[in-house]
Protein backbone atom coordinates (compact mmCIF):
# COMPACT_ATOMS: atom_id res chain seq x y z
CA UNK A 1 0.00 0.00 0.00
CA UNK A 2 3.08 2.21 0.46
CA UNK A 3 3.91 4.57 -2.45
CA UNK A 4 0.02 4.89 -3.53
CA UNK A 5 -1.07 8.47 -4.22
CA UNK A 6 -4.34 8.05 -2.58
CA UNK A 7 -5.43 11.65 -3.50
CA UNK A 8 -4.93 10.96 -7.08
CA UNK A 9 -7.26 7.68 -6.69
CA UNK A 10 -9.71 9.98 -5.17
CA UNK A 11 -9.12 12.52 -7.67
CA UNK A 12 -8.53 15.32 -4.80
CA UNK A 13 -5.94 18.03 -4.30
CA UNK A 14 -3.38 17.65 -1.62
CA UNK A 15 -5.60 20.32 0.59
CA UNK A 16 -8.94 19.15 -0.31
CA UNK A 17 -11.22 19.49 3.30
CA UNK A 18 -12.51 16.65 5.01
CA UNK A 19 -15.89 17.14 3.22
CA UNK A 20 -14.48 17.41 0.00
CA UNK A 21 -12.80 14.03 0.84
CA UNK A 22 -16.05 12.47 2.03
CA UNK A 23 -17.69 13.90 -1.12
CA UNK A 24 -15.37 12.31 -4.02
CA UNK A 25 -15.20 9.37 -2.01
CA UNK A 26 -19.42 8.71 -2.46
CA UNK A 27 -19.21 9.58 -6.17
CA UNK A 28 -16.73 7.21 -6.65
CA UNK A 29 -17.70 4.59 -4.49
CA UNK A 30 -21.00 4.85 -6.05
CA UNK A 31 -19.66 4.47 -9.68
CA UNK A 32 -17.23 1.72 -9.47
CA UNK A 33 -19.50 -0.53 -6.66
CA UNK A 34 -19.18 -4.32 -7.85
CA UNK A 35 -22.78 -4.44 -7.48
CA UNK A 36 -23.59 -1.74 -10.42
CA UNK A 37 -20.60 -2.83 -12.74
CA UNK A 38 -21.02 -7.09 -12.67
CA UNK A 39 -19.59 -6.69 -16.17
CA UNK A 40 -15.98 -4.96 -15.65
CA UNK A 41 -13.64 -6.14 -13.71
CA UNK A 42 -11.60 -3.23 -12.97
CA UNK A 43 -13.96 -1.78 -11.59
CA UNK A 44 -13.61 -4.45 -8.73
CA UNK A 45 -10.27 -3.29 -8.21
CA UNK A 46 -10.77 0.39 -8.61
CA UNK A 47 -13.50 0.20 -6.04
CA UNK A 48 -10.94 -1.69 -3.12
CA UNK A 49 -8.53 1.67 -3.77
CA UNK A 50 -10.79 4.12 -3.51
CA UNK A 51 -11.87 2.12 -0.21
CA UNK A 52 -8.21 1.99 0.80
CA UNK A 53 -7.91 5.38 -0.08
CA UNK A 54 -10.95 6.94 1.89
CA UNK A 55 -9.86 4.77 5.03
CA UNK A 56 -6.55 6.97 5.17
CA UNK A 57 -7.49 10.21 4.22
CA UNK A 58 -10.82 10.41 5.53
CA UNK A 59 -9.06 9.94 8.78
CA UNK A 60 -7.42 13.08 10.33
CA UNK A 61 -5.06 11.06 12.08
CA UNK A 62 -3.85 9.16 9.03
CA UNK A 63 -4.23 11.47 6.85
CA UNK A 64 -1.71 13.52 8.59
CA UNK A 65 0.64 10.49 9.13
CA UNK A 66 0.31 9.75 5.40
CA UNK A 67 1.08 12.68 4.57
CA UNK A 68 3.95 13.23 6.67
CA UNK A 69 5.48 9.99 6.57
CA UNK A 70 3.52 8.01 3.51
CA UNK A 71 1.79 5.49 5.47
CA UNK A 72 -0.86 5.74 7.81
CA UNK A 73 0.98 4.14 10.93
CA UNK A 74 3.41 7.62 10.81
CA UNK A 75 6.02 5.00 12.59
CA UNK A 76 7.80 1.79 11.58
CA UNK A 77 6.30 -1.60 12.50
CA UNK A 78 6.66 -2.70 16.10
CA UNK A 79 5.28 -6.10 15.59
CA UNK A 80 3.45 -8.18 18.55
CA UNK A 81 5.24 -6.68 21.61
CA UNK A 82 2.28 -7.00 24.08
CA UNK A 83 2.06 -10.40 23.12
CA UNK A 84 -1.37 -11.51 23.07
CA UNK A 85 -3.55 -9.20 23.69
CA UNK A 86 -1.63 -6.14 22.66
CA UNK A 87 0.46 -4.51 20.08
CA UNK A 88 0.84 -0.91 18.70
CA UNK A 89 -1.68 0.96 17.21
CA UNK A 90 -1.43 1.96 13.34
CA UNK A 91 -2.86 -1.05 11.38
CA UNK A 92 -6.32 -0.98 9.34
CA UNK A 93 -9.22 -1.21 11.97
CA UNK A 94 -11.16 -4.20 11.43
CA UNK A 95 -13.19 -4.71 8.96
CA UNK A 96 -15.19 -1.42 7.92
CA UNK A 97 -15.59 -0.48 11.71
CA UNK A 98 -14.06 3.33 11.30
CA UNK A 99 -16.06 3.96 8.05
CA UNK A 100 -19.21 4.54 10.87
CA UNK A 101 -21.55 6.27 9.42
CA UNK A 102 -20.88 6.94 5.72
CA UNK A 103 -20.13 3.11 5.20
CA UNK A 104 -24.01 2.20 6.79
CA UNK A 105 -25.00 5.36 4.77
CA UNK A 106 -23.41 4.12 1.25
CA UNK A 107 -23.63 0.73 1.57
CA UNK A 108 -26.97 0.13 3.54
CA UNK A 109 -28.58 0.97 0.20
CA UNK A 110 -27.22 -2.36 -0.84
CA UNK A 111 -29.71 -4.81 -0.19
CA UNK A 112 -28.35 -8.36 1.40
CA UNK A 113 -25.54 -6.79 2.20
CA UNK A 114 -26.41 -6.52 5.95
CA UNK A 115 -24.26 -8.40 8.25
CA UNK A 116 -24.62 -9.13 11.68
CA UNK A 117 -22.56 -6.84 13.48
CA UNK A 118 -20.63 -7.58 16.77
CA UNK A 119 -21.49 -4.33 19.50
CA UNK A 120 -17.77 -3.25 20.54
CA UNK A 121 -16.99 -1.43 23.57
CA UNK A 122 -16.03 2.33 23.46
CA UNK A 123 -11.99 2.76 23.51
CA UNK A 124 -9.96 4.80 25.89
CA UNK A 125 -7.53 7.08 25.50
CA UNK A 126 -4.93 8.13 28.13
CA UNK A 127 -1.83 10.35 28.05
CA UNK A 128 1.11 8.89 29.82
CA UNK A 129 4.31 11.68 30.26
CA UNK A 130 7.71 9.88 29.91
CA UNK A 131 11.08 11.42 31.27
CA UNK A 132 13.82 10.80 28.20
CA UNK A 133 15.35 8.28 30.19
CA UNK A 134 11.94 6.30 30.20
CA UNK A 135 11.46 6.62 27.14
CA UNK A 136 15.08 5.26 25.96
CA UNK A 137 15.42 2.78 28.68
CA UNK A 138 11.91 1.76 29.09
CA UNK A 139 9.83 1.28 31.99
CA UNK A 140 6.47 -0.25 33.63
CA UNK A 141 3.76 2.53 34.46
CA UNK A 142 0.59 1.82 36.61
CA UNK A 143 -2.39 3.60 35.41
CA UNK A 144 -5.54 4.22 36.71
CA UNK A 145 -8.11 4.54 34.26
CA UNK A 146 -12.32 4.83 34.69
CA UNK A 147 -13.84 2.11 32.84
CA UNK A 148 -17.40 0.23 32.00
CA UNK A 149 -16.86 -3.44 32.52
CA UNK A 150 -19.10 -6.34 32.08
CA UNK A 151 -21.13 -6.91 35.11
CA UNK A 152 -19.61 -10.62 36.59
CA UNK A 153 -23.02 -11.40 38.11
CA UNK A 154 -25.27 -11.53 35.19
CA UNK A 155 -22.28 -12.02 32.36
CA UNK A 156 -23.31 -8.95 30.75
CA UNK A 157 -26.43 -9.81 29.83
CA UNK A 158 -28.64 -7.93 32.55
CA UNK A 159 -30.62 -10.89 33.42
CA UNK A 160 -30.85 -12.15 36.78
CA UNK A 161 -27.99 -15.09 37.12
CA UNK A 162 -27.76 -14.84 33.80
CA UNK A 163 -30.48 -16.58 32.76
CA UNK A 164 -33.84 -15.15 33.54
CA UNK A 165 -34.99 -14.54 30.31
CA UNK A 166 -37.93 -15.10 28.14
CA UNK A 167 -37.98 -15.11 24.13
CA UNK A 168 -38.28 -12.50 22.26
CA UNK A 169 -41.86 -12.26 20.81
CA UNK A 170 -41.24 -9.71 18.27
CA UNK A 171 -38.63 -11.12 16.35
CA UNK A 172 -39.53 -14.69 18.05
CA UNK A 173 -35.77 -15.41 19.07
CA UNK A 174 -34.15 -14.28 15.91
CA UNK A 175 -32.68 -10.63 16.98
CA UNK A 176 -33.21 -9.78 13.35
CA UNK A 177 -35.98 -8.21 11.62
CA UNK A 178 -36.85 -7.37 7.76
CA UNK A 179 -38.65 -4.34 6.85
CA UNK A 180 -38.21 -2.42 3.28
CA UNK A 181 -36.70 0.57 2.50
CA UNK A 182 -37.02 2.53 -0.12
CA UNK A 183 -33.81 3.75 -1.63
CA UNK A 184 -31.90 6.05 -4.03
CA UNK A 185 -31.82 1.95 -6.41
CA UNK A 186 -35.21 1.52 -5.54
CA UNK A 187 -37.15 -0.52 -2.89
CA UNK A 188 -34.75 -2.96 -1.12
CA UNK A 189 -35.54 -5.43 1.74
CA UNK A 190 -33.50 -4.77 4.56
CA UNK A 191 -32.64 -6.49 7.60
CA UNK A 192 -32.10 -5.00 10.59
CA UNK A 193 -31.71 -6.01 14.68
CA UNK A 194 -34.70 -5.86 16.35
CA UNK A 195 -35.48 -3.10 18.57
CA UNK A 196 -37.36 -4.67 20.90
CA UNK A 197 -35.00 -7.28 22.46
CA UNK A 198 -31.72 -4.95 20.74
CA UNK A 199 -30.87 -7.88 18.92
CA UNK A 200 -30.74 -10.39 21.77
CA UNK A 201 -33.65 -12.18 20.54
CA UNK A 202 -34.56 -12.41 24.41
CA UNK A 203 -36.28 -10.58 26.64
CA UNK A 204 -35.40 -10.03 30.67
CA UNK A 205 -37.80 -11.02 32.83
CA UNK A 206 -35.69 -10.66 36.13
CA UNK A 207 -32.88 -7.78 36.11
CA UNK A 208 -29.25 -8.86 37.50
CA UNK A 209 -29.24 -7.24 40.91
CA UNK A 210 -26.03 -6.47 40.74
CA UNK A 211 -26.20 -3.95 37.96
CA UNK A 212 -30.03 -3.46 37.74
CA UNK A 213 -30.21 -4.90 34.53
CA UNK A 214 -27.44 -2.82 32.87
CA UNK A 215 -25.79 -5.32 31.87
CA UNK A 216 -22.36 -3.72 32.82
CA UNK A 217 -20.10 -1.62 35.74
CA UNK A 218 -19.00 1.36 36.09
CA UNK A 219 -15.68 0.98 37.64
CA UNK A 220 -12.49 2.59 38.77
CA UNK A 221 -9.12 -0.02 37.25
CA UNK A 222 -5.50 -0.09 37.86
CA UNK A 223 -3.34 -1.56 34.75
CA UNK A 224 0.45 -1.73 34.59
CA UNK A 225 1.47 -0.58 30.97
CA UNK A 226 5.07 -2.13 29.88
CA UNK A 227 6.79 0.94 27.93
CA UNK A 228 9.44 -0.55 25.59
CA UNK A 229 13.04 1.00 25.25
CA UNK A 230 12.60 3.18 22.65
CA UNK A 231 8.93 4.59 22.57
CA UNK A 232 8.74 8.02 20.87
CA UNK A 233 6.74 11.04 21.74
CA UNK A 234 3.71 10.71 19.76
CA UNK A 235 3.01 7.52 19.62
CA UNK A 236 0.62 4.91 20.64
CA UNK A 237 0.52 1.34 22.63
CA UNK A 238 -2.73 0.22 21.94
CA UNK A 239 -3.80 -2.86 24.54
CA UNK A 240 -6.80 -4.81 22.66
CA UNK A 241 -10.29 -5.48 24.78
CA UNK A 242 -8.53 -3.43 27.62
CA UNK A 243 -10.97 -0.98 26.79
CA UNK A 244 -14.76 -0.53 27.97
CA UNK A 245 -17.14 -3.18 27.57
CA UNK A 246 -19.95 -2.62 25.67
CA UNK A 247 -23.65 -1.88 27.42
CA UNK A 248 -24.41 -5.22 25.59
CA UNK A 249 -22.95 -8.58 24.63
CA UNK A 250 -20.13 -8.05 22.65
CA UNK A 251 -16.08 -7.38 22.66
CA UNK A 252 -14.19 -4.66 24.37
CA UNK A 253 -12.96 -1.88 23.07
CA UNK A 254 -9.36 -1.12 23.51
CA UNK A 255 -7.19 1.23 25.78
CA UNK A 256 -4.89 3.66 23.86
CA UNK A 257 -2.34 4.96 25.36
CA UNK A 258 -0.45 8.00 24.15
CA UNK A 259 3.07 8.59 25.10
CA UNK A 260 4.31 11.87 25.47
CA UNK A 261 8.28 12.13 26.22
CA UNK A 262 9.45 15.48 27.60
CA UNK A 263 12.56 16.44 25.53
CA UNK A 264 16.25 16.15 26.94
CA UNK A 265 18.25 19.52 27.89
CA UNK A 266 20.36 19.06 25.11
CA UNK A 267 19.99 16.03 23.00
CA UNK A 268 17.56 16.11 20.28
CA UNK A 269 15.83 13.02 19.02
CA UNK A 270 15.50 12.11 15.51
CA UNK A 271 14.48 8.70 14.67
CA UNK A 272 16.46 6.64 16.51
CA UNK A 273 19.75 8.93 16.43
CA UNK A 274 20.39 11.59 18.97
CA UNK A 275 22.26 15.04 17.95
CA UNK A 276 24.01 17.76 19.96
CA UNK A 277 24.43 20.68 18.20
CA UNK A 278 27.96 21.52 20.33
CA UNK A 279 29.26 24.85 20.22
CA UNK A 280 33.12 25.51 21.35
CA UNK A 281 35.38 28.32 21.81
CA UNK A 282 37.10 29.11 18.60
CA UNK A 283 40.62 28.31 20.52
CA UNK A 284 39.50 25.32 21.41
CA UNK A 285 38.80 24.52 17.59
CA UNK A 286 42.27 25.58 16.74
CA UNK A 287 44.11 23.91 19.22
CA UNK A 288 42.23 20.94 19.92
CA UNK A 289 41.32 19.20 23.67
CA UNK A 290 38.59 17.42 25.05
CA UNK A 291 34.86 18.58 25.91
CA UNK A 292 32.26 16.83 28.18
CA UNK A 293 28.87 15.48 26.15
CA UNK A 294 26.04 13.85 28.16
CA UNK A 295 24.88 10.14 26.57
CA UNK A 296 22.14 7.78 27.82
CA UNK A 297 24.96 5.76 29.21
CA UNK A 298 26.66 9.00 31.56
CA UNK A 299 29.54 11.41 30.19
CA UNK A 300 31.74 11.08 27.26
CA UNK A 301 34.83 12.95 26.92
CA UNK A 302 34.55 13.97 22.61
CA UNK A 303 37.79 14.57 21.52
CA UNK A 304 38.18 17.63 19.51
CA UNK A 305 40.46 17.51 17.27
CA UNK A 306 43.59 20.50 16.06
CA UNK A 307 42.32 22.57 13.72
CA UNK A 308 38.35 21.41 13.39
CA UNK A 309 36.51 23.22 11.35
CA UNK A 310 32.86 24.98 11.56
CA UNK A 311 30.11 22.37 11.06
CA UNK A 312 32.13 18.98 11.72
CA UNK A 313 30.01 16.45 12.22
CA UNK A 314 31.12 13.24 14.19
CA UNK A 315 29.29 10.00 14.71
CA UNK A 316 29.03 8.01 18.12
CA UNK A 317 28.37 4.87 16.63
CA UNK A 318 25.56 3.29 19.16
CA UNK A 319 25.05 5.62 21.51
CA UNK A 320 21.63 6.52 19.99
CA UNK A 321 18.29 5.38 21.12
CA UNK A 322 17.74 1.50 21.55
CA UNK A 323 15.87 0.17 18.87
CA UNK A 324 11.93 -1.22 19.35
CA UNK A 325 11.87 -4.70 19.43
CA UNK A 326 16.12 -5.21 18.09
CA UNK A 327 19.16 -5.25 19.57
CA UNK A 328 20.52 -2.15 18.08
CA UNK A 329 20.84 1.43 18.79
CA UNK A 330 20.68 4.71 16.37
CA UNK A 331 23.96 6.80 16.83
CA UNK A 332 24.72 10.17 18.37
CA UNK A 333 25.75 12.97 16.14
CA UNK A 334 27.92 15.82 17.22
CA UNK A 335 27.73 18.57 14.87
CA UNK A 336 30.53 21.16 16.21
CA UNK A 337 29.81 24.85 15.32
CA UNK A 338 32.62 27.38 16.54
CA UNK A 339 31.76 30.38 18.49
CA UNK A 340 33.68 33.55 18.83
CA UNK A 341 33.87 35.03 22.15
CA UNK A 342 31.33 37.69 22.78
CA UNK A 343 34.03 40.23 24.68
CA UNK A 344 37.79 40.58 24.57
CA UNK A 345 40.28 42.72 26.71
CA UNK A 346 42.97 45.23 24.82
CA UNK A 347 45.72 42.27 25.57
CA UNK A 348 43.81 39.49 23.45
CA UNK A 349 42.81 41.64 20.80
CA UNK A 350 46.68 42.52 20.48
CA UNK A 351 47.59 38.91 20.14
CA UNK A 352 44.75 38.24 18.01
CA UNK A 353 46.36 40.66 15.72
CA UNK A 354 49.48 39.05 16.04
CA UNK A 355 47.96 35.80 15.25
CA UNK A 356 45.97 37.24 12.29
CA UNK A 357 49.46 38.34 10.30
CA UNK A 358 51.24 35.21 11.45
CA UNK A 359 48.34 32.97 9.64
CA UNK A 360 48.46 33.46 5.51
CA UNK A 361 45.04 33.64 3.94
CA UNK A 362 46.42 30.37 1.82
CA UNK A 363 45.98 28.42 5.12
CA UNK A 364 42.08 28.97 4.98
CA UNK A 365 40.87 26.65 1.97
CA UNK A 366 37.10 27.56 1.71
CA UNK A 367 38.36 32.14 2.48
CA UNK A 368 40.78 32.08 -0.31
CA UNK A 369 38.86 30.24 -2.92
CA UNK A 370 35.85 32.63 -1.90
CA UNK A 371 38.23 35.62 -2.58
CA UNK A 372 39.33 33.73 -5.94
CA UNK A 373 35.95 33.61 -7.57
CA UNK A 374 35.44 37.30 -6.48
CA UNK A 375 38.55 38.22 -7.89
CA UNK A 376 40.03 40.01 -4.63
CA UNK A 377 42.66 37.40 -3.89
ZN1 LIG B 1 -25.55 -7.81 36.12
ZN1 LIG C 1 -36.58 -9.22 19.30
Amino acid sequence: MANKDYYEILGIDKKASADEIKSAYRRLAKKYHPDLNKDDKGAAEKFKEINEAYEILGDEKKRANYDQYGNAEGQPNFGDFFGNHGGFSGGFSEGFGGFGDIFNDLFGAFGGRTSRTIERGEDIDVQINLSFDESAFGTYKEITIPKVEKCSDCKGTGAQNGKEFSTCSTCRGKGRVRYTQQTIFGTSIQEGPCKDCNGTGKIIKEKCSACSGKGYKKITRSVKVKIPAGIDNGQTITMRGEGNAPFREGVNGDLRIHIKVSPHKVLVRDGFDLHLELYIPFTLALLGGKVVIPTLNGEYNLDIKELTQSGTIMRLKGKGIKMLNRDSYGDLIVTVKIESPKAIDKKSKLLLKEIEQQIPNQNYIKYESYLKKINKP
